[in-house]
């Protein structure tokens, strides 16, 4: 969550989604004690890689009929088993804003994984009256089997971002029942360590719009998100829809708008960062490859699963795999050919860490 700028009286006015805000989130990255130095024992046991890939999955529609999957529609029992899978091989899982903010958190030898929800689904999040009278998660909607997995292991990390559409909030595509309970849902997503994006105002393909709508879809997207949860969440984080970047031929001006943020209606609005549709795990930011504006996911159909998961079985040397410690960078000296020359060791310095390299035993 944002703290005002209450806290912060030297610090310039807060403006919508601004960076010098999001530095001060209360993020369990920033929250974590800061560990001891590893020693060589610890290095040769744990193999960290903080220059290695971060898989951020992308889910859509969850139903609990098997026969209703299709590309944007999982199986409740599928990502209960995906999670599981996860958790079995040394996941562990961070939020997303922890990444842009490359304030990350997981023990000594875990991989981090983020968990993003397009679309504000009913079946992401469904409230349902419990026996006391109050409404609870769905046990079998995605944010009821989070909780679930978080409480039984909690050395499996916390996190969530969901990218909300305000007109389509947690009861699309046929549950209207649940469309009294979105403000509810927010503010509870909020207060559970959870993250709420952007996904614009309507869904809008931004592919090639008008400057006037390209700022209208994003500011007002962002200023709604805010009127809901007073500290703010992760409203400067925009999942683009359907992947649909502005052309830079076209649309130059909308790219810098991306990058340096944009006044509009009198107010200032800057990103971030912001999410594509596929297809790959993305570099850290402390790699040369890290791009905030085109961060790269894993979107949670089947063929793509298989692909990753055998992936990450064979060549677990390619993730990212953490030293414990947000503040210290730690890599091997020799990094697999997957990632060989990706980490920016002035750009990790930039950003305040200590870069701790080390010779990994047997040399790969
Ligand atoms: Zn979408």
């Amino acid at each position: 969550m944002t703290p005002t700028s209450a806290n912060t009286p030297e610090a310039p006015p807060v403006l919508v989604g601004t960076p010098q805000a999001a530095d001060l989130r209360n993020t369990p990255g920033t929250q974590q004690r800061v560990g001891m130095a590893l020693t060589q024992a610890d290095l040769a046991l744990h193999r960290p890689n903080e220059a290695g890939l971060i898989p951020i999955l992308q889910y859509h529609v969850f139903v609990t009929d098997p026969a209703l999957e299709d590309q944007y529609t999982h199986v409740i029992d599928d990502f209960r088993a995906q999670l599981a899978w996860l958790y079995e091989h040394d996941f562990y899982v961070v939020p997303l804003w922890d990444v842009f903010l490359n304030q990350i958190y997981a023990p000594p030898g875990k991989h981090p994984v983020v968990l993003t929800f397009d679309d504000s689904t009913a079946g992401q999040f469904r409230l349902l009256p419990g026996q006391d009278g109050n409404m609870i998660p769905d046990p079998n909607s995605a944010i009821g089997v989070l909780e679930e997995v978080f409480a039984a292991h909690p050395d499996f990390g916390r996190g969530g971002h969901f990218a909300v559409l305000p007109d389509n909030c947690f009861h699309f595509p046929d549950e209207p029942d649940q469309e009294p309970y979105c403000d509810q849902k927010l503010r509870w997503l909020a207060e559970h360590g959870y993250e709420v994006g952007i996904h614009t105002l309507t869904h809008a393909n931004l592919t090639d719009v008008m400057d006037e709508r390209f700022q209208r879809e994003i500011a007002e997207a962002m200023r709604w998100v805010r009127e809901r949860i007073p500290n703010g969440s992760a409203e400067d984080i925009l999942t683009m829809p359907l992947g649909g970047y502005p052309d830079p031929e076209v649309h130059p001006a909308q790219w810098k708008m991306l990058r340096e943020g944009f006044t509009y209606k009198g107010e200032h609005y800057r990103l971030l960062g912001s999410l594509m549709v596929g297809s790959e795990p993305t570099y850290p930011p402390g790699s040369i490859k890290w791009d905030p504006i085109l961060v790269p996911r894993i979107q949670m159909i089947d063929g793509e699963v298989a692909t990753w998961w055998s992936v990450f079985e064979e060549q677990p040397e390619i993730l990212y795999a953490s030293d414990g410690n947000p503040n210290t960078i730690t890599v091997p000296t020799v990094l697999p050919t997957w990632i060989e020359g990706t980490f920016d060791r002035a750009k990790a310095e930039a950003d305040g860490k200590t870069v701790v390299e080390y010779t990994a035993p047997g040399g790969d």
